[in-house]
């Protein structure tokens, strides 16, 4: 394969990414309340999803698989108070979500960014140590919470409603669309701009 492909079925989300020598990473995702049943038959669940995706079954005719299964259902999804007096999270251990929007890298990495430059000055003498980790904590917030909380409506794995459907459609033969879909993935256009804004009790630790 030489293009990377997403696939968005009711219960059943799968994308193919070239990686080079001629091998193609393709990871399947399930709801997690059959992740017992996927198990006991890993390559049946795998060959039953993929002949839901037409354009992935055509091409898994003749291939040969290069790796054994790797899977989890370890995929808590939470958004916590990151940081207080003398303490901060960062990266997973602050918020950790669903890996389908491939955001955890890119949040565990600047979150270090965000919180070195808040040590810097904290220490440096600049401003007080704990204004700059409360301040930390703010951006913190309001960069990942949005995108947290897109990630945690598309691990629910439904299809979305036909409006959006629709909207979709149209989208996959817009190359403008598709351009700024892929930019709020990558981080580069705000959640916002595409889906509108947050719900703020989504990202509330105490909600
Ligand atoms: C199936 C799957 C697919 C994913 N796909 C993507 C993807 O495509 N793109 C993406 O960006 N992200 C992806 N992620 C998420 C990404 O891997 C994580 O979000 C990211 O690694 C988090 O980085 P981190 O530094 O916060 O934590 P970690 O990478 O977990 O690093 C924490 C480190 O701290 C160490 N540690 C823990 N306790 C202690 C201790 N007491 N003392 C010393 N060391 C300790 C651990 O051993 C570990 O090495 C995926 C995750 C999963 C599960």
């Amino acid at each position: 394969m030489t293009e990377t492909r997403l696939f968005v079925r009711d219960g059943l989300f799968a994308v193919a990414v070239p990686c080079g020598g001629g091998l193609t990473f393709l990871a399947v995702v399930w709801p997690r309340s059959v992740f017992a049943k996927v198990r006991q038959d890993i390559d049946g669940a795998y060959h039953r999803a993929a002949a839901r995706v037409p354009w992935l079954a055509d091409r898994l005719v003749g291939a040969r698989q290069a790796e054994r299964y790797v899977g989890t259902a370890d995929l808590d999804a939470f958004f916590r108070t990151a940081s207080g007096p003398g303490w901060a999270l960062l990266g997973d251990s602050g918020h950790h979500k669903d890996p389908i929007t491939a955001q955890g890298m890119t949040d565990a990495l600047l979150d270090a960014e965000l919180l070195a430059r808040a040590i810097l000055q904290g220490l440096g003498g600049t401003r007080s140590l704990d204004d700059a980790l409360t301040d930390f904590c703010r951006q913190r917030d309001s960069r990942a919470g949005p995108m947290h909380e897109l990630t945690a409506g598309f691990a629910r794995l439904q299809s979305p409603p036909p409006e959006q459907l629709a909207g979709m459609a149209v989208a996959a033969g817009d190359p403008v669309a598709t351009t700024r879909f892929l930019g709020v993935i990558a981080g580069s256009v705000p959640v916002e701009e595409v889906y509108g804004p947050p719900d703020a009790d989504a990202m509330d630790p105490a909600a």
